[in-house]
């Protein structure tokens, strides 16, 4: 059957293997409706990156279920469930392979032209033609070298000529300076709207955040708050005063008229 890409987080427990007296879940919801974007904010630690670990399955809770259209992904082929769930994190991963091949890497049967398609999906078409080879232009060590915001389309092309169900953004955005920030951020807008994607994103700039159909609040392994943006702004809480406080850095830092870097404090700085 064709898949809807609902994902639900069903009282979970959990634990690192590593440190198993550190619990980072107790009885933890969530869930992700179909083509809906939610929005995961919270503090440094609070455990935005271990329910994206989780739905990637990288780690099984030790309680507690996750789902994809209510069935539980430990019952899913593995391979079809990273297929389908597509992750962008912050620091891309590049193989010493052709533009092509990195691209293709998610999708070794993809063809050039869905190759290139996804790569203008995620505006990195332009450039990679600029490379001296195109896309047969190798990267690696004392190969072409590639700045950080166009490693990070490139890995965003990787996971979209998968074409996947779900997609979840891990800081996708928040190792970049402002202009390719901005470059990457644009790509990603445009394929949450043009597509029926399910889109899970992770502590992004207020902007992307504010847009989500609906925001969780996290707070040391607890959803302390869900709304929308207008609701949880209405509401003065723990949303509320992150917002205030990232839109008072930003003004801090164009006051201070410090490196386009600074102005792009993320949800976490803030908190
Ligand atoms: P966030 O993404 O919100 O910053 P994380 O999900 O990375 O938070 O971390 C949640 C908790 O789990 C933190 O206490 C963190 O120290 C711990 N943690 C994260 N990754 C690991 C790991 N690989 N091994 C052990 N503990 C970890
Ligand atoms: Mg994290």
């Amino acid at each position: 059957a064709e898949c809807e890409g609902t994902i639900e987080l069903r009282d979970i427990t959990f634990a690192y293997p590593q440190r198993p007296d550190a619990v980072v879940f107790q009885g933890f919801n969530l869930s992700v409706p179909t083509g809906r974007t939610v929005a995961l904010v919270g503090e440094s630690g609070s455990g935005k990156s271990t329910v994206v670990s989780l739905i990637e399955r990288f780690y099984d809770p030790l309680g507690g279920q996750v789902l994809l259209d209510g069935r539980d992904i430990r019952d899913l082929n593995l391979h079809w469930l990273r297929s389908t769930v597509g992750l962008v994190s912050q620091e891309p991963v590049l193989f010493n392979m052709s533009v092509a091949d990195n691209i293709r890497y998610g999708r070794p049967d993809a063809s050039q032209e869905a190759v290139e398609e996804a790569a203008r999906a995620a505006n990195a078409h332009s450039f990679v033609q600029a490379l001296p080879e195109g896309y047969a232009t190798q990267l690696g060590e004392g190969q072409i070298q590639l700045s950080g915001g166009q490693k990070q389309r490139i890995a965003i092309a990787r996971a979209i000529v998968k074409d996947p169900k779900v997609l979840l953004l891990d800081e996708a955005t928040s190792a970049l300076d402002a202009e390719s920030e901005r470059c990457v951020q644009d790509a990603l807008d445009a394929l949450i709207e043009a597509s029926s994607i399910t889109v899970l994103v992770v502590a992004h700039r207020l902007s992307t955040v504010r847009d989500a159909d609906r925001i969780c609040v996290m707070k040391r392994g607890l959803l302390v708050e869900t709304g929308t943006h207008d609701d949880l702004f209405q509401r003065d809480g723990v949303y509320a005063d992150l917002v205030r406080r990232q839109t008072r850095l930003a003004r801090s830092d164009s006051q201070s008229l410090l490196s386009q870097k600074s102005s792009s404090a993320s949800l976490g700085d803030a908190m």
